[in-house]
């Protein structure tokens, strides 16, 4: 099999989590380019619907919409057995869905801190959990999740301690999964990408007027388009990967290089 052909993702199954939009969005529609079927896992349903509808009509693969909230560790277990009843297996997870909330530290709120650490971390723990119990019963998968360049550097000028606490968790969860679980053929890795164009950043209203000071301090002068990690997730979704596990891959137009 050639190289590139190793990339094809023919046959196998994924979920994508924060897949109604966005970075998610982005990624369900390379996997299903590469020729998965993927079911679009978020809270706002309707989106997820939509989005896949969207996805199968441009691609004809078979994708799912599923509503799940991954801070709800009963709703993720249903959403994995619904892919698993739906597809018969599950390939490919990627943990993705995350929020951020911009606070000074001397002012977060508790409520505030909890729910970034639990949509951002404790439900990257929970869906790659139920994700890798699935793989280790049918003898493999990999798992990606989405931490970000926050997880190495410290944003400025927004404050978001709670978004880069969660973000470097989620690389250390990462790693540590890929150890436990790297003998029995499931993999685990974790994106860290830097500013991306989606409306995480474009429709917060106290973000826009930042993103021309991100643009300055980023050798590349420019936000990163959703697309841009998509072939990454390929990569590491797939078979042309098989000794890529417990990585973290920083896409960012090298703005954490100084
Ligand atoms: P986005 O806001 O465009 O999309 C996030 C999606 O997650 C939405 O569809 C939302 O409905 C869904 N979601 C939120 N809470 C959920 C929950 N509890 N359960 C299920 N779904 C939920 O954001 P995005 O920019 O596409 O970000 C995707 C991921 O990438 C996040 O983890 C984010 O932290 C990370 N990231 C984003 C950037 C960036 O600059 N945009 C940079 C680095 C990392």
């Amino acid at each position: 099999m050639s190289i590139i052909d190793k990339f094809r993702l023919d046959g196998k199954s994924a979920f994508v989590t924060g897949g109604a939009r966005g970075i998610g969005k982005s990624v369900a529609t390379a996997f299903a380019e590469a020729g998965a079927d993927v079911a679009i896992v978020d809270v706002d349903i309707a989106t997820a619907e939509a989005t896949a509808a969207e996805i199968a009509a441009a691609t004809g693969r078979r994708m799912t919409a599923i509503a799940c909230d991954v801070t709800d560790p009963e709703q993720v277990d249903r959403m994995v057995d619904e892919v698993v009843k739906t597809y018969g297996k599950l390939d490919v997870a990627f943990c993705n869905a995350g929020i951020c909330i911009n606070e000074a530290a001397e002012n977060m709120t508790y409520a505030q801190w909890s729910k970034v650490i639990n949509i951002n971390l404790t439900g990257v723990f929970l869906t790659a959990q139920a994700a890798g119990r699935q793989m280790l019963r049918q003898g493999g998968g990999s798992i990606i999740n989405t931490a970000s360049m926050s997880a190495h550097i410290v944003n400025v000028p927004q404050p978001q301690c709670a978004y880069n606490a969660s973000k470097a968790g989620v690389i250390q969860l990462t790693k540590s999964m890929a150890v436990e679980w790297a003998a029995r053929n499931v993999r685990v890795n974790c994106i860290s990408p830097g500013y991306i164009g989606t409306d995480l950043t474009l429709s917060s209203p106290s973000l826009v007027p930042l993103i021309e000071q991100w643009n300055q301090m980023s050798p590349i002068h420019r936000l990163g388009k959703p697309e841009e990690l998509q072939a990454i997730c390929v990569y590491l979704a797939s078979d042309a990967s098989p000794f890529t596990t417990g990585g973290d891959f920083v896409v960012d137009g090298a703005f954490t290089c100084f």
